[in-house]
C-alpha cells in the first residue's frame, strides 16, 4: 500500500487484499492496511466467512486483535453451517485467542447448524484448554451490580477489576496457582478482605436467580473467597512474599508415608463442607465421592474441584502439576519419573517435600514395572 493508494478501495479490491493478508499472517501488511483504509472490515468471502473468522481458525492471536480494534464484529457470521467466529477460534485451540473473542462480547451460546456450540466443538476436536476459557468466561459486566453493592470506590475498583475479572474465569482453583496469581496481582492481597466479600456477595446472586443458577460457578465463587480471606492474612504481613511462600508450601507438604499432601486435601474438603448450597446435584455428587475416599487416596478434593469446573474428561492423557494442578504439566521428576510440573518453578517450589519421597517413589515405580514384566513374561 502506497502513498497514492485510493482512501476507499473498491469492494473487490478491498475484499481481496484483506483475506489475502489475512491468509498470510501478514501482521504488518494488515497494521498498514487498516491505518491506510480505515475500512471496518465486516465482509464476507464466498464462504460467508469474515477476515476475523479467517484469523480464528488461523489462531493469528495479533490479527484478531487489530482487526477487532478497528471494528471487526466477533459476532458476525453469514458461514452456510453457521459457525460463529468463537466455533474458529477454539478448533485452533489458542487459549488467549478465545479469551479475546470472549472480552469483546463473542457469544458462547451461538450453535451451527448441527446444534452445537464453540465449546461443544471444542471438547470435539480435543482441544479442551480452549473450552476450558468458554466454560469458566463470565463477562466483566457482571462485577459491576457487586461493586456498587458493595460501594467499591473508583481507586479500589481500578485496582482490582480485572485481577478479579480474571480470577474469577480461571479454571484451576488449585491453592497454589490461586496464591500465584495473587502475588502477581498484589492488589487481590492488598484488598483480599473486601475481595472476599465481593465474591461471596456474587456466590449468594448466582445461587438465587430463579430457575438458573450456576452452581458451579456458584461452588468457584465460594472456593474463591474462602481463599481470600486466608490471603487476608498476609495484608498486614510486613514481606508479603514471604507470607505468601510460607502458605504455599503449608498446602503442598507431604506427609508419611507417601507424601499425601494432607492439609491441603482436609482444607478443601472443608470448604466443601462449608458451601452454603449443600441440595445442589454437584455438591450431592462431590460429597458423595469424597465419602468414599480415604485421605491420600484417589480423586483427590482439587481433581474433583476442577473437573467439575471444566466438565469432567474422559480423556486425560497427562497429569496435573503436583505444584499447582495446572493441566499442561509436560515435565516429570527427572529421578523418579513419578511426578509432573509445569516447569522448573513449580519443580523447585515443591522440592522442599518431594526430595523426601522421591527415592521412595523411583522404588515403587521399578518394583511396578518389574511387576508388569513378570506377568507379561
Ligand atoms: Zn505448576
Ligand atoms: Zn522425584
Amino acid at each position: 500500500m502506497g502513498e497514492d493508494t485510493p482512501a476507499v478501495p473498491s469492494a473487490d479490491v478491498e475484499e481481496a487484499m484483506i483475506f489475502r493478508l489475512v491468509r498470510e499472517k501478514d501482521v504488518e501488511g494488515i497494521r498498514r492496511y487498516l491505518q491506510d483504509s480505515n475500512v471496518v472490515p465486516i465482509q464476507y468471502d464466498g464462504e460467508g466467512m469474515t477476515p476475523l473468522q479467517h484469523a480464528a481458525y488461523r489462531g493469528g492471536y495479533e490479527i484478531c486483535r487489530l482487526l477487532i480494534d478497528h471494528g471487526a464484529d466477533v459476532n458476525a457470521t453469514k458461514h452456510a453451517h453457521k459457525y460463529s467466529t468463537l466455533h474458529f477460534g477454539v478448533m485452533s485451540g489458542k487459549c488467549d485467542l478465545v479469551r479475546l473473542l470472549l472480552d469483546h462480547g463473542a457469544d458462547p451460546t451461538a450453535k451451527n447448524t448441527v446444534g452445537k456450540t464453540a465449546s461443544e466443538i471444542g471438547a470435539f476436536v480435543g482441544n479442551h484448554d480452549a473450552v476450558s476459557v468458554i466454560n469458566n468466561y463470565v463477562p466483566l459486566s457482571s462485577l459491576d451490580g457487586p461493586f456498587k453493592a458493595k460501594k467499591v470506590t473508583a481507586e479500589v475498583r481500578a485496582a482490582i477489576e480485572n485481577p478479579m475479572h480474571d480470577l474469577i474465569c480461571t479454571g484451576n482453583v488449585h491453592p497454589v496457582s490461586v496464591i500465584n496469581f495473587a502475588e502477581k496481582q498484589i492488589s487481590l492481597v492488598v484488598n483480599a478482605k473486601l475481595v472476599g466479600e465481593i465474591l461471596e456477595y456474587m456466590m449468594n446472586r448466582e445461587m438465587s436467580v430463579d430457575g438458573d443458577a450456576n452452581t458451579i460457578l456458584a461452588f468457584k465463587l465460594h472456593v474463591l473467597s474462602n481463599y481470600e480471606k486466608l490471603l487476608s492474612t498476609a495484608c498486614s504481613s510486613e514481606d508479603k512474599s514471604k507470607h505468601l511462600l510460607a502458605l504455599k508450601k503449608k498446602f503442598l507438604t507431604g506427609v508419611e508415608p507417601d507424601g499425601t499432601q494432607e492439609y491441603m486435601e482436609k482444607y478443601l474438603r472443608e470448604v466443601i463442607r462449608l458451601f452454603p448450597f449443600v441440595q445442589s446435584p454437584m455438591i450431592v455428587s462431590i460429597v458423595g465421592t469424597l465419602a468414599d475416599t480415604k485421605i491420600g487416596d484417589h480423586p483427590t478434593a482439587i481433581t474433583l474441584i476442577n473437573s467439575h469446573l471444566n466438565g469432567q474428561r474422559m480423556f486425560k492423557n497427562s497429569e496435573p502439576c503436583v505444584a499447582c494442578g495446572a493441566e499442561s504439566a509436560s515435565k516429570k521428576c527427572s529421578k523418579c519419573k513419578s511426578v509432573s510440573y509445569c516447569d522448573a518453578v513449580c519443580q523447585k517450589l515443591e522440592w522442599f517435600t518431594h526430595k523426601r519421597f522421591c527415592q521412595k517413589f523411583l522404588m515403587d515405580r521399578l518394583a511396578a514395572e518389574a511387576d508388569k514384566k513378570f506377568t507379561i513374561a
